[in-house]
């Protein structure tokens, strides 16, 4: 028998099953791991997906889709292999896809984050024979402070802008960093607003249950008078007019990047938090540690260093699996 997955032309294939794992090009049957546009992609026959991310899928992708949600830990069958879905603490909705077929257990992370945000349902540690993990900040300089520490210092900052007559902006991707960043966020200091982008997906994550504050800056609110507010944006709304209209502000990026040095500056902010929805070196390692994993397969990010280090490190044979994910939305490097 061959592998249980294999990359091909369209993406993650697992052949006994005739099914796809967040494929990048359109399938009859797709698994997919979240709701980030570089692992959900438009054009697939039938999506199967965490019950959380079908929201996304409706906002992001329309309604005609076929699609069908299911709960963590429920297994279901494919042609004889077993199928389960486990959190995997990246995003809300966010999974890793466990395959088993003769007493054989694959594993595929999606994105992934030991470290608990305080929204997403946190990371469930998975055993398995065959390992199949990102790699985003798989360098051994990569170490996030704890998120309760960063929510903190993101409030003290506000304080402090709000107290001089700002408005403080933070630019924070729209589907995961930003509802992490509103559920920790201190009311009292002010009122708190929503570029569009973030605004949609929180009125597609009501519907499961999720509320957050902020109200949706609509084209009626008068943005120049604004004063000590709590504005949350996508990086994309940087050096935008919509941008200049919030003046007096400063604005902060929250990405895990914001840990390099010069990253700030680069991005032409004030300020960086260094937030990440993805594991760092020390949550990568111990991932790999404690799945039990017999072969290890690194996929986007620093496929190449981090299977290296797992081969020699830990005497798991690792290889690259080469995948067309690349975090443009959520993770992009500066
Ligand atoms: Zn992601
Ligand atoms: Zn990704």
């Amino acid at each position: 028998m061959g592998r249980l997955l294999t990359v091909d032309e369209n993406g993650l294939y697992c052949k006994q099953g005739d099914f796809y794992i967040d494929p990048w090009k359109p399938v009859k049957t797709a698994l997919i791991s979240h709701g980030h546009s570089d692992h959900m992609r438009w054009g697939m026959q039938h999506y199967i997906c965490h019950h959380h991310t079908l929201p996304i899928l409706k906002l992001r992708l329309g309604t005609e889709n076929s699609s069908q949600g299911v709960a963590y830990g429920e297994v279901f069958e494919i042609n004889g292999v077993k199928i389960s879905f486990h959190p995997a603490g990246h995003i809300i909705g966010s999974a890793q896809i466990r395959l088993e077929f003769q007493d054989e257990v694959w594993l595929f992370t999606g994105d992934y984050k030991i470290a608990k945000d305080g929204v997403s349902t946190p990371y469930e540690l998975v055993k398995c024979d065959h390992f199949i993990t990102e790699s985003t900040f798989g360098l051994p300089i990569y170490h996030f402070p704890p998120p309760e520490l960063i929510y903190q210092d993101i409030n003290s900052w506000w304080r402090q802008n709000a107290d001089e007559g700002y408005n403080t902006v933070l630019l924070a991707y729209s589907l995961g960093k930003s509802q992490n960043i509103l559920a920790h966020i201190d009311p009292s200091i002010g009122e708190v607003y929503l570029h569009g982008a973030v605004a949609n997906t929180n009125n597609a994550l009501a519907e499961i249950g999720y509320h957050f504050p902020g109200k949706y800056i609509s084209p009626d609110i008068d943005r120049s008078a604004l004063r000590s507010a709590l504005i949350v944006a996508p990086p994309s709304a940087s050096d935008t007019p919509w941008l200049r209209k919030l003046k007096p502000y400063r604005i902060a990026m929250c990405s895990g990047w914001m840990q390099l040095r010069g990253a700030r500056r680069r991005k032409g902010v004030d300020r960086g938090f260094a937030l990440s929805d993805h594991c760092d070196w020390d949550q990568l390692n111990q991932a790999i540690r404690q799945t039990g994993a017999k072969h290890v397969y690194v996929t986007h990010g620093y496929e190449s260093i981090f299977s290296k280090w797992v081969t020699n490190h830990f005497g798991i044979p690792a290889s690259i699996l080469k995948t067309v994910y690349n975090d443009e939305e959520e993770e992009s490097e500066l």
